[in-house]
């Protein structure tokens, strides 16, 4: 039998979130992750909220909008949380992955950033890693530059830089800068002998490690491109090293570099995942990785549900105790939502789904409409506090965080990173608070029992 305080179900942004936070709170807590998570394919920056969830407009200031969310989207996750909450926990999450090696920067404003993808597209987000470009709502960034050079690898295929400058050649504001592209070589013959289809950024990022292809690529850098350039390149170092080889990159060439998040996997986004669950396990976190929750055990007490215990798939008879479970399995990406024909359920709890309607309204006929797809803001059903429910009944002792919640679109509002991480925070917090209330409780009632003495009478 294993006795946690909090077991997080999902090792994904919102889960390590909420379980680094109930750490810092003073709980025994544990991650029970059964594969990999959004990050792995994510790019990196943390998305607050581009475009508001009530008109489709682009936002500035993303917290400006969330303070109007109360009144105009009041069911999503940021109306329940409100502005200064998700602020705070976003300077947490920042102070945390400053702390460990990860420093995540926002504009002096508050406003959102652009950053420039792999396909030359401007993606509006609020916190970059220290090596991603960061285009104010003015681009005045661009007037400090001369010109972009977009390298990449002979033979590497998960970035093309021929289209993402097609495209930003485009964009009025790029229209005076001089864009060129550069190829350059790498001895990949070791890895085109093993399987030339597989030569993805893991794979140039363990080439690179290798001093002498370390040493080339800064040669080939420097031959073209100087200190007044931005040099955008695919995400191809790091993995598992967080930002050293990136750090040395510059340090050796004196170049500005640009990281683009590269088909996946895409190491911007596992950067991130690696410094969490480091994280994690050096502040004592209890990890069950590729293990999964499969159901838990009920009690009714008078008109109260609580989740009794867990059961995984490898840990099979054994159940796992718990006062409190946070549930961040994610959506359908990640199984935490399963669809079939005509219904969407949640497979760990069979928790209820908020009203889904029929099939045909569960998309926008455009497939690229502007618009949010209804699907994509589908979700369990919460009370105001994250609590869940099961057949319309509240889940006392569990909470859920990130992108199992529903009513909100996390793609096409770009506010994905923001929501896993405020809900993350906030239930720690919440569990923290329920915990402390009840030791309280228990202290305040054993000291107004009568003492053995005293119930006997005796004078004491
Ligand atoms: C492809 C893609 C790219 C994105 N890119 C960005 C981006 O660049 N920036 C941004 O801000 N947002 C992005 N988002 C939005 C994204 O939803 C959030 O940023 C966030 O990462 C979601 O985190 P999560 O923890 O809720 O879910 P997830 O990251 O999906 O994690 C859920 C985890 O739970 C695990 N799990 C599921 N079921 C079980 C079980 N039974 N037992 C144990 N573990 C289980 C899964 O294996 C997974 O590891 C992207 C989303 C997608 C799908």
């Amino acid at each position: 039998m294993i006795d946690y305080d909090v077991v997080v179900i999902g090792g994904g942004l919102a889960g390590f979130s909420s379980a680094l936070r109930c750490i810092e709170r003073g709980l025994k807590t544990a991650v029970v992750s059964h594969g990999q998570s959004a990050m792995h394919f994510s790019s990196g920056s943390i998305d607050v909220l581009s475009h508001s969830p009530t008109t489709g407009e682009a936002v500035s200031n993303p917290f400006d909008e969330i303070a109007e969310l109360a009144k105009t989207s009041s069911l999503h996750p940021y109306a329940k949380l409100g502005e200064k909450r998700v602020f705070e926990s976003l300077s947490w999450f920042q102070q945390l992955m400053s702390k460990h090696g990860l420093p995540l920067k926002h504009q002096g404003s508050l406003d959102n950033h652009y950053r420039v993808s792999s396909l030359g597209t401007l993606k509006s987000t609020w916190l970059s890693q220290p090596y991603v470009w960061q285009l104010d709502q003015n681009f005045s960034a661009l007037n400090q530059i001369n010109r972009i050079i977009l390298v990449s690898i002979e033979g590497f295929r998960d970035f093309q830089p021929e289209i993402a400058k097609a495209k930003l050649a485009r964009l009025p504001m790029f229209a005076d800068k001089e864009l060129l592209t550069v190829k350059i070589t790498l001895d990949t013959s070791g890895i085109a002998q093993r399987n030339c289809h597989e030569f993805r950024s893991i794979d140039v990022s363990r080439l690179l490690r290798q001093e002498a292809d370390f040493a080339s690529v800064c040669s080939q850098l420097r031959q073209v491109a100087t200190p007044n350039d931005v040099v955008l390149m695919p995400s191809i170092l790091g993995n598992g090293d967080g930002l050293a080889l990136m750090e040395k990159l510059a340090a050796e060439t004196h170049l500005k570099f640009h990281e683009v998040p590269t088909m996946p996997p895409s190491l911007l986004g596992i950067r991130i995942e690696d410094t969490l669950r480091r994280a994690f396990i050096e502040a004592g976190g209890a990890l069950h990785i590729g293990d999964e929750v499969t159901h838990g055990v009920f009690k009714q007490n008078g008109d109260q549900l609580s989740l009794a215990c867990l059961y995984t798939r490898k840990m099979r008879t054994v159940p796992i105790n718990t006062k409190f479970v946070v549930l961040a399995s994610g959506s359908f990406f990640s199984k935490g939502l399963k669809a079939e024909h005509h219904k969407v359920s949640e497979p760990i709890f069979d928790l209820d789904i908020e009203d889904i309607g029929g099939r045909e309204s569960w998309y926008s006929k455009h497939f690229f409409s502007r618009k949010s797809h209804p699907f994509m803001n589908f979700g369990v059903s919460t009370n105001r506090e994250f609590k869940p429910l099961k057949a319309q009944q509240c889940i006392d002792n569990v909470y859920c965080a990130g992108s199992i919640l529903a009513h909100y679109d996390p793609i096409a509002h770009g506010c994905g990173g923001g929501v896993a991480i405020s809900t993350g925070f906030h239930v720690a917090d919440a569990i923290a608070e329920s915990q402390e209330s009840a030791c309280y409780a228990q202290k305040l009632s054993h000291s107004q029992q009568p003492n053995q003495s005293q119930k006997k009478g005796a004078l004491v």
